[in-house]
């Protein structure tokens, strides 16, 4: 599933593509996302491209009377690729660029969404969310005084968009391995300390990603490689019963909220 580092990667390939290019036109192969394709985005002619941002998982492309919100769901993909080239199975949507480019979209599961928001500021699903990882808001103040008194174990707190948006199943293990916490502790035990190290680690794991290109990243240039995943090194994350880098004690995995859970009880406490 695309995380907050793939989003940003894409976000970061396809920018120099589109930004000041028109949109000439759109055309959809099949409207049927998780939602209806927003009606705006199906009638879409001669727009620049103003900016291609990121909140949370979603890609925003900004135009003069509104912006595209795009997000991922469970497989999607967008790729820039010379116009001309044939559609394939699950190519669901092209804008035509006015560089001879087609940004298109590939989603085999349909769970992505194209939505259309003259602000997005104040559209409902944003307004929702806490603060993104990679900014300074996001510190060790910040985290230290949202935990307290919360008694959800750490690792599920993390997850929770509305504290701090993008830290997926991944890098909620793996940032607290590196922060050597437990994942099962209270989020309301965390010390300031362990604030400063978390906030420190799950920069350091975003970043780190982001650089690499994301763990399940589509390659959003290749012509004819279907959406290829590859991981990135991880640490804990899928590792139950192998030797822990760190110690050579063994990754346990334990069910947290009906999601996976990796960490070394020797090294995390
Ligand atoms: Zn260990």
């Amino acid at each position: 599933m695309p995380e907050l580092p793939e989003v940003e990667t894409t976000r970061r390939g396809i920018e120099p593509y589109l930004i000041n290019q028109t949109i000439l036109y759109t055309i959809i192969r099949n409207p049927h996302l998780r939602w209806p394709i927003s009606n705006e985005i199906l009638s879409l002619t001669n727009q620049i491209i103003l900016s291609v941002q990121r909140r949370a998982k979603y890609l925003l492309i900004e135009l003069p009377t509104g912006w595209i919100i795009v997000h991922f769901g469970m497989s999607g993909c967008l790729k820039v690729l010379p116009q001309g080239v044939m559609a394939k199975k699950h190519d669901h949507i092209d804008l035509i660029i006015s560089n001879n480019k087609i940004l298109r979209y590939n989603d085999p599961r349909r769970f992505g969404a194209w939505l259309w928001a003259e602000n997005f500021t104040n559209c409902r699903i944003f307004t929702q969310l806490g603060v993104e990882p990679l900014t300074m808001e996001f510190n060790k103040h910040y985290l230290f005084e949202k935990s307290r008194g919360k008694r959800t174990p750490i690792k599920s707190w993390l997850m929770n968009n509305k504290i701090v948006v993008g830290i997926g199943n991944i890098y909620a293990s793996e940032s607290l391995f590196f922060a050597k916490i437990l994942p099962e502790r209270l989020a309301g035990s965390l010390t300031k300390n362990e604030s400063n190290l978390l906030v420190s680690a799950i920069k350091t794991v975003l970043l780190d990603s982001i650089e690499q290109g994301g763990t399940t990243l589509c390659n959003f240039l290749q012509l004819d490689g279907k959406p290829g995943y590859f991981t990135q090194q991880l640490q804990v994350y899928g590792r139950a019963g192998k030797y822990c880098y760190r110690c050579t004690h063994i990754i346990e995995m334990v069910k947290q909220r009906q999601r996976s859970t990796f960490f070394c009880r020797h090294c995390q406490h």
